[in-house]
């Protein structure tokens, strides 16, 4: 029983860690560590379960939770890595198409991806387009009941396994992208598409560059109106931020647990190194940190569950929880000395802990939002 949860939202989590325990997520997890492939079948039986897409509402089979999806995000990063990545792009997706989509959209598309049956992918990011997302290429001319796509994105997370995109492009050339840029719900997308090798990038985890030239896509899958891509943008990326910071306070678990196993059962000097105050202080740091990052993911998930726009929040949550992860996963190499350098999970949580500050926005953009709307509030309220 945790304090922080509802009754039905504790349910839930027993019920997600009740499947992960009853398939052996942390062992297909090692098995993928091994020899390097994608599991699409857990993701599959994931959906066939009942448990994905619980932010969906209840008309479409959800439970209408974002803070369920946080739960299921945190439980996934902590049982298995590359399932926490299918599921991250796949969720930011039905949760847009879910705020934003027509009913025919969200007839079509949501309960696909709430079986597992269909996975998603988020494309916003270009070469010449990374933390200035509005400096977008990408562009989009009516033809007839289509829209013709042509462009180039990078670093998108599940890219070239996506069954649905959701691809942000320009759509008025004559305005400013902030004015004139649409969001399209690209379906099974004939994309050229390369994977990423990744410091950090989890066997199994799919990061790829993809490239569209008159990629013909239907007027009806315009998501949103015409020319409000930016709107529907912002709304994705507080989702996107808070529940990538789910995964990743996910993902230290197992780290933080290591170091604890560990400096008990490892003696030096006629004791175990857990009595040491050089270790347990940094046990002590990262449990406060990692329990801080946390209560700011559910408190932003409450803020968004009750209506809210919480875009100062999402980003501070992403900050606290991938500096949380770092210095998590940095302390936990320090304690486990040498072994930790070349052992499961130490070695790459270390890497995968490094790349967590890059994704859904780079943690100087995280304190670049969070300074702005910091002193924006001080300077109409005088009060924070
Ligand atoms: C593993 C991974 C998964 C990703 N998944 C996706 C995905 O699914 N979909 C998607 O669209 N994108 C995805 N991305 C892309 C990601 O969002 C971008 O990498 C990120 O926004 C930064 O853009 P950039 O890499 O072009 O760096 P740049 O924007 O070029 O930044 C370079 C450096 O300059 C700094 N900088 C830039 N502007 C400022 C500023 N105003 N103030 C201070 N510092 C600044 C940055 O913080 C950074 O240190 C992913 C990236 C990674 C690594």
């Amino acid at each position: 029983m945790e304090l922080l949860f509802s009754t039905d939202e504790n349910r839930y989590r027993a019920a997600v860690r009740d499947f992960l325990l009853r398939t052996d997520a942390k062992g297909v997890e090692r098995e993928i560590y091994e020899r390097d492939f994608y599991p699409r079948e857990l993701y599959n039986a994931l959906g066939e379960a009942g448990l994905l897409a619980p932010v969906l509402p209840p008309e479409y089979g959800g439970l209408g939770s974002l803070t369920c999806e946080a739960i299921l995000a945190e439980e996934l990063g902590a049982a298995c890595v590359p399932l926490a990545w299918i599921h991250s792009t796949s969720s930011y997706v039905y949760a847009t198409i879910a705020r934003f989509g027509t009913e025919e959209q969200k007839d079509r598309i949501l309960d696909a991806m709430r079986t597992g049956a269909k996975i998603g992918a988020i494309a916003i990011t270009e070469p010449e387009a990374g933390s200035d997302v509005m400096r977008i290429r990408t562009h989009a001319h009516l033809e007839g009941d289509y829209y013709v796509l042509s462009g180039e994105k990078r670093n998108i997370t599940n890219g070239s396994k996506a069954d649905i995109i959701i691809v942000w492009a320009r759509t008025d050339p004559d305005v400013e992208p902030a004015r004139g840029m649409s969001a399209f719900i690209v379906e099974q997308p004939r994309i050229i598409a390369e994977d990423y090798k990744l410091l950090g990038g989890f066997p199994g985890t799919v990061n790829s560059h993809l490239k569209f030239e008159g990629l013909r896509v239907p007027k009806k899958n315009v998501l949103g109106s015409v020319n409000e891509g930016v709107r529907i943008l912002f709304d994705e990326l507080a989702i996107e931020r808070v529940l990538y910071a789910a995964m990743l306070v996910g993902e230290a678990r197992p780290v933080a647990e290591l170091a604890l196993d560990y400096s008990m059962q490892r003696e030096q000097f006629g004791t175990t190194i857990s009595r040491f105050e050089a270790v347990n202080f940094k046990v002590a740091d990262m449990m406060t940190k990692l329990a801080a990052a946390r209560l700011m993911v559910y408190h932003t998930t409450r803020l968004l569950d009750a209506g809210y726009s919480a875009e100062k929040e999402s980003a501070m949550s992403k900050l606290l929880a991938s500096e949380a992860f770092f210095e998590t996963a940095h302390n936990t190499l320090q304690i486990l000395g040498g072994r930790g350098l070349s052992e499961y999970p130490a070695e790459w949580a270390f890497r995968m802990a490094r790349l967590s500050m890059i994704p859904a926005g780079t943690n100087e953009i995280m304190r670049y939002i969070v300074q702005r709307e910091v002193y924006r509030t001080w300077r109409k309220n005088k009060s924070l």
